[in-house]
């Protein structure tokens, strides 16, 4: 399910360098967190530029589930041969596409799976990306929890009709109502609600109605990105053809302060620059990505980061397939980029600073045994002159200026 959060993950805001540099024969490491990715939708949204398959039949569906598991079995035993070592898994994500769409048998096969061949923390975090229309009855959410899913994140968007329409999104108002009850009730405690700020033909009388529906649902995490028109989506088009139907950088910008300050009045914590949770309801996974932490990948056009290296599936199912049966997760083919010490430093602060918390010299020494406060003196000083950051001698955090300007901090690092 695509919002602007998929550009958050550590692949989306790296720089490709080119594979000039020696392949490292063995990997070297540990790893505890897992991401599955499901290319299949039930239509293409407006804004949407992720691949995915629209309209699935279960022949494709059975494909990707049989390749799974042979990249899972791939994983474990080619990754110990390679001397990296899979812990235990304390955070398991299945994101898309739609992963609502895949049947629940074979979801539970998968974490069945999993917990053969990695082990499952007893307290890890298993979340399933879902899209309000597929739950449409508690069954549906009781037969996730007892597959082991036990985090659900839900592509609201808007509550309104009339945008959810502009987004192409399938769901209503009253569908998204009763998905997000079903689920509650039939156990689920950790529900996080998914919007986008800077909508066409969005008001802030919008945003307020937003705000007050989903102050009614049981929710303990809330992701709200501005929306980013990608090339080749309809909302690309419609830019062109009606810019005025966009709202401009302050508006959008008014909007996310509505939204902030109302979740923050509400006692949700700011904890990342789009993410907001109740206490100890962090996204637990997508701080391994912004921790710049490493962290496996199955299935097409997903993307793994292990010891420096960062890989990507083919972006084709039938691809896909063929690389993992031939091929195997640790292919050089597969091999996008391989970060240096001073480009894993940068990610580091670059990622590190996305959460409010911000970059700490001690975590940062233990992570790369160098000081950044050093290393990165002279950044420190221009940003604190302009105002974007705080720094009080041990951690380095952005100022609320700084929150809507973190484009520019982060170019400071690139
Ligand atoms: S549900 Fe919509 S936004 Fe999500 S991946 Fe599919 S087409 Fe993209």
């Amino acid at each position: 399910m695509r919002t602007a959060s998929h550009r958050t993950n550590s692949h989306g805001v790296i720089k490709k360098i080119m594979l000039q540099e020696e392949i490292p024969n063995s990997l070297t490491g540990t790893v505890s967190s897992l991401y599955i990715h499901v290319p299949f939708c039930q239509s293409k949204c407006h804004y949407c530029d992720f691949y995915s398959i629209s309209s699935a039949n279960s022949e494709q569906l059975h494909r990707w589930h049989e390749t799974i598991k042979l990249e899972l079995q791939r994983l474990a035993s080619e990754s110990e041969a390679a001397g990296l070592e899979i812990q235990s898994l304390k955070t398991i994500y299945y994101g898309g596409g739609t992963p609502s769409l895949v049947p629940v048998k074979f979801l539970s096969e998968e974490l069945d799976l999993c917990r053969e061949l990695f082990g499952i923390d007893e307290d890890a975090e298993i979340t399933l990306e879902a899209n309000p229309e597929q739950l449409n009855s508690k069954r549906i959410a009781a037969d996730w929890l007892e597959a082991g899913i036990n985090r659900l994140s839900m592509g609201l968007q808007s509550a309104s009709d009339r945008l959810l329409q502009v987004l192409g999104r399938r769901h209503t108002r009253e569908d998204a109502y009763h998905a997000f009850n079903y689920a509650h009730q039939a156990g689920f405690r950790n529900i996080s609600a998914d919007l986008i700020s800077g909508l066409p033909d969005a008001t802030m009388s919008d945003v307020e109605d937003t705000l007050n529906f989903i102050d009614s649902l049981p929710l303990a995490h809330i992701s709200c990105y501005a929306l980013d028109v990608a090339h080749n989506t309809r909302f690309a088009k419609m830019q062109a053809e009606n810019p005025e139907r966009f709202p401009d950088d302050l508006l959008e910008r008014q909007m996310f302060h509505r939204i902030r300050d109302t979740l923050i009045g509400r006692g949700f914590q700011h904890y990342e620059i789009s993410n907001f949770a109740l206490d100890s309801f962090e996204s637990r996974h997508n701080t391994v990505y912004w921790r710049a932490e490493p962290y496996l990948a199955a299935g097409p056009a997903a993307s793994s980061y292990l010891a420096g290296i960062r890989r990507s599936n083919p972006a084709s199912l039938s691809t896909w397939v063929k690389s993992v049966q031939e091929e195997g997760p640790f292919s050089e083919n597969n091999i996008t980029e391989i970060i240096s010490d001073e480009e894993a430093m940068r990610e580091s602060m670059l990622l590190g600073l996305r959460l409010l918390a911000g970059v700490n010299a001690e975590d940062f020494r233990n992570h790369h045994g160098r000081d950044y406060r050093i290393l990165f003196a002279s950044q420190i000083e221009k940003l604190c002159q302009r105002g974007l950051v705080d720094f009080n001698g041990e951690t380095m955090r952005l100022a609320h200026k700084g929150e809507d300007f973190c484009n520019i901090v982060f170019r400071e690092f690139v």
